[in-house]
């Protein structure tokens, strides 16, 4: 704790963790300490930092920050976002690198866990200048990575056009096409369904855990958080399987429309037009625009059975914890990474919500993520149908295995505990055979 005292998100993960792992750690207390596994697991192998200059549309010399921590790759290379935010620190992509260990060792796929990004902003940045960020961080970033050392992705603020940038900088530098990035177009190397992979495989999962308590999701209605890549898409699928989304939100303000939320408008005003909910709210009729407010409840205090926090971390806190457990929800899935915090999730769990954090419940994404890797390798681009299968296969055995991983160890219904032991174990198995490294 000392060593990390001013990353408080990076604590509150390994907190998480461990304590969630407890009864595993106990079973296995002895070969744990003498093998270090525990400070192992917890020191990133490597963290890189390094100074990111671009020029502004004025002519000015802007510097931000890039960040990549490698984390661990007992199970295959790194692999995880970059996260483009002014809020980006060495502390929240260590919290976010961590995590992600367990999350990729869940999909069952050969991926190791790592992270990265930047405290650039791109909100308000011409097209000319994330080209001229992207590329100044791709030409230190290019000396780290590679399709079988470390492959990134995107995450908030890393879209496809930035994804693009980065990869035709790596090419340039590199002289070498390779999958060496994901989420990336469709015409060089993309995948099929990666786009609505976060979003569709939450609702795989959410339907899953559902049906196992006897549940059926069609009529139910979810309350939505997030506006992005993870919330447009979980509301297209929760449609799909007819339940109705009837709130959005985005850092500004939020939606609630008790139609249910229309995903094709949404589309183009935050995909098209990259603008506020206001612009949602002026086209629809049927819509209430809130502003968000410090000590409201936002989306949690809208009636609605299945809450999906698909927008940033710790957005639901105890008091929004206490409303839908007031209002009667079922279950809690969520999208977003940590948008719980710790006493929210406990509050949500004793009072019998369902829970299922982010590393099982989003881990579609990335899952899809290491699918595009095998195409890449494959030279081959598989069906929409055929990764869309894959990953609602993944997402259900995912399900199934956090749920054997707590009953196995005497916490069942404990999905958090389930979802960190299962991807501890497997990570821990290959440590150990790797020996001391
Ligand atoms: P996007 O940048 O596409 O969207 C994030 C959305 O959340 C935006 O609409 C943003 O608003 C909104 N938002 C940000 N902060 C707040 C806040 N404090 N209150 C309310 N709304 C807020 O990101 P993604 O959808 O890709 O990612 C969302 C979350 O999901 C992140 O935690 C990410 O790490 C996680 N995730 C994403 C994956 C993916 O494949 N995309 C995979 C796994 C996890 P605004 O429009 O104003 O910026």
């Amino acid at each position: 704790k000392k060593k990390n005292a001013d990353q408080p998100e990076f604590l509150q993960a390994v907190t998480e963790v461990l304590d969630s792992l407890r009864p595993c750690i106990d079973a296995n207390e002895e070969l744990y300490r003498k093998n270090a596994i525990l400070e192992r697991i917890t020191e990133p192998d490597r963290q890189i930092m390094f100074r990111v200059p671009w020029v502004d549309d004025n002519g000015q010399v802007q510097v931000n920050r890039g960040f990549r921590v490698q984390f661990n790759n007992a199970i295959g290379p790194y692999k995880g976002g970059l996260r483009l935010h002014p809020s980006v620190n060495l502390g929240i992509i260590k919290f976010l690198g961590f995590e992600q260990i367990f999350k990729n060792s869940l999909t069952t796929l050969p991926i190791g866990g790592g992270k990265g990004g930047s405290d650039f902003d791109p909100k308000g940045k011409s097209d000319r200048e994330i080209m001229a960020f992207c590329q100044s961080f791709m030409t230190e970033l290019s000396k780290y990575i590679g399709a079988d050392v470390d492959v990134p992705a995107g995450d908030i603020g890393t879209g496809g056009r930035e994804i693009g940038f980065m990869f035709g900088q790596y090419k340039r530098i590199r002289g070498s096409f390779e999958g060496v990035l994901t989420g990336k177009g469709l015409t060089y190397g993309g995948s099929l369904a990666r786009t609505e992979a976060t979003g569709y495989g939450l609702l795989y999962l959410t339907n899953a855990l559902l049906k196992d308590h006897g549940i059926d999701i069609a009529g139910k209605t979810c309350i939505v958080s997030g506006a992005g890549n993870v919330a447009i898409y979980a509301i297209q699928k929760a449609h799909q399987l007819g339940a109705k989304c009837v709130t959005c939100s985005d850092s500004t303000g939020w939606i609630y429309d008790p139609e249910g939320i229309d995903v094709d408008l949404l589309k183009e005003v935050k995909e098209v037009k990259r603008a506020r909910l206001t612009e949602y709210a002026a086209a629809r009729p049927s819509a209430e625009y809130h502003e968000k407010k410090n000590g409201e409840h936002g989306v949690w205090n809208v009636k609605g059975d299945i809450a999906l926090p698909c927008a940033t971390q710790n957005e639901l806190d105890l008091d929004d914890a206490k409303a839908l457990v007031a209002n009667g929800v079922i279950s809690v899935t969520e999208g977003a990474n940590m948008p719980t915090t710790l006493e929210a999730t406990k509050y949500l769990q004793e009072n019998g919500v369902l829970f299922v954090g982010g590393k099982a419940a989003n881990a579609g994404g990335v899952a899809t993520s290491a699918l595009e890797m095998s195409q890449n390798s494959e030279r081959l681009s598989w069906t929409f149908d055929e990764v869309d299968g894959k990953l609602k296969g993944i997402m259900e055995t995912i399900y199934a295995n956090i749920s054997d991983a707590a009953k196995r160890y005497g916490v069942e219904g404990d999905y958090v505990a389930g979802a960190n032991i299962a991807g501890f174990e497997k990570v821990v198995e290959a440590m150990l055979a790797q020996g001391v490294c």
